[in-house]
């Protein structure tokens, strides 16, 4: 079965770098107010939980959508 992850963005630590749209810019975009914003709230794409890994300012948090498990 495929994982399913919840991603949520807190946009008050967002700091607008971009490094989570270059990783993985089918979940993330920088929006014309220059911050991220989360194209899709659920997804199965491994390269979402590198971006979320990566975020210097730790405003991106995964959890399975399943157990509710928090991965990242
Ligand atoms: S990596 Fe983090 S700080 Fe950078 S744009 Fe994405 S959410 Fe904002």
């Amino acid at each position: 079965m495929k994982n399913i992850w919840r991603i949520d963005l807190d946009l008050a630590l967002c700091s607008g770098m971009g490094d989570c749209a270059r990783l993985a810019p089918e979940v993330f975009e920088l929006g014309p107010d220059g911050l991220a914003h989360v194209r899709s709230g659920v997804t199965d794409d491994p390269a979402a939980l590198d971006a979320v890994r990566a975020c210097p300012m730790a405003a991106l948090q995964a959890w399975r959508d399943d157990t509710g498990e928090q991965v990242a």
